[in-house]
């Protein structure tokens, strides 16, 4: 009796406050519950933090001074630190937040004329090592929190000076920044399904896409269990030169990957896939290979959006020269697919697609086994 009071005594006090940003609306319900408040208690608390963007307890202003004490005791909306903000001449800014321990991703506010995107990061790193992307050279070091992904939108909208309902507030997400989405699967649909939520940031499902290089067992959980837009990182029309560029093809082919577009488009909230392909000079981008993009995806509705490569230091690749760009999405054209060219943006920040580097201590043994990767992350 005795010792065991004693070793409860030299116990630390632990009192684990709940970062109540880790938690999307099912959570903070049950969370709230558990405290034995009421869910509507949970949903003014939501709508405080994601379209108020208030951290601050004691400015919940219509909940009662007995509720926001006990909810200081034992909670705190702690969103991850913008360690630096860079802005490009073009109006693409770039902030690098920090994720702890030393690592630091980036998310990046891309507007234009009818819209705001923001580009977010889903893992410090990436386990996928495509041979063309920076972030994926640089290995992986973990998952995000869900704290840490929504956080980017809503410390974004913070730096904007702007919060729900203003026409200059963030207006589309996409899961493209560092990371493989689908590899972070819990995290990534709990903060999508806040920035779906009326009570947070009530985007709609086509105005968050997801970006994923193709993890078909997961395409499917996500097509059930929170249909977005869809985005598939292609890159390459045959299996040869797929497995060499997107390693993960190895494990699942292209044969698969396109059964399981078609098995998505059956509940997604647009009618067609996105494929994104990166044009690498003298690798991808001939005549015959947009020939044979075309017999590979066959009848599936999708569109293509072509990708001028952006280089990184050490990187083995040059940018397809912009006629070979135009002439690869003529072919593509003249079979009928919908081709659109991404415009390089934020390239004098490093902030264009797969120059997101951020801080990241890669933690995998990468050139030991390279299928103990994909165990990892499927
Ligand atoms: N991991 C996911 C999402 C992040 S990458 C995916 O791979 O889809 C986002 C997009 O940037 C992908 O289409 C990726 O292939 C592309 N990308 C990566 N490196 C690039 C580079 N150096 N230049 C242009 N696009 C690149
Ligand atoms: Fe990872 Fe996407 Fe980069 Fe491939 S392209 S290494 S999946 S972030």
């Amino acid at each position: 009796m005795r010792s065991g009071r004693l070793a409860e005594s030299l116990l630390p006090l632990r009192v684990s406050m709940q970062n109540l940003l880790d938690l999307d609306a099912g959570g903070l319900t049950a969370w709230f519950a558990a405290q034995g408040e009421k869910p509507f208690r949970a949903r003014q608390v939501l709508r405080w933090m994601h379209r108020a963007g208030v951290a601050d307890f004691d400015a919940m202003t219509d909940i009662a001074k007995s509720l926001r004490d006990k909810l200081k005791a034992l909670a705190v909306v702690q969103p991850p630190a913008i360690v630096s903000d860079s802005l490009s001449d073009d109006g693409t800014r770039k902030f690098l937040i920090d994720v702890g321990n030393g690592n630091a991703v980036e998310t990046v506010f891309i507007p234009e004329d009818d819209r705001g995107t923001l580009c977010v990061s889903t893992q410090a790193g990436c386990a996928l090592d495509c041979a063309f992307c920076s972030t994926g050279k640089q290995g992986f070091n973990r998952n995000l929190g869900v704290a840490e992904i929504i956080g980017q939108l809503w410390q974004v909208n913070q730096a904007l000076g702007v919060t729900h309902g203003d026409e200059r507030a963030v207006s589309n997400v996409v899961l493209m920044g560092m990371g493989e989405p689908l590899a972070n699967f819990d995290n990534a649909v709990a903060a999508m399904k806040l920035m779906l939520d009326d009570n947070a940031y009530g985007l709609s499902r086509r105005r968050v896409t997801l970006s994923t290089s193709g993890l078909v067992p997961l395409m499917d959980r996500l097509r059930d269990e929170c249909p977005v837009a869809l985005a598939v990182s292609l890159h390459a029309p045959d299996d040869r030169l797929r497995d060499e560029l997107v390693p993960i093809n190895r494990k699942y082919p292209l044969a698969e990957l396109m059964a399981a577009c078609r098995r998505y488009l059956e509940k997604a909230p647009r009618d067609f896939v996105t494929f994104e392909y990166v044009m690498l000079d003298g690798v991808n981008d001939s005549d015959a290979q947009a020939r044979q993009l075309r017999a590979l995806v066959g009848t599936l509705p999708c569109k293509f959006n072509l990708i001028p490569f952006n280089p990184f230091p050490g990187s083995p690749y040059r940018r397809s020269p912009g006629e070979r760009v135009r002439r690869f999405a003529d072919i593509l054209m003249q079979a009928g697919i919908v081709t659109t060219t991404r415009k390089t943006r934020g390239d004098d920040i490093a902030a264009a697609c797969g120059q997101l580097a951020g801080q990241v201590r890669d933690r995998t043994r990468r050139t030991a086994n390279k299928t103990i990767l994909f165990e990892e992350v499927a």
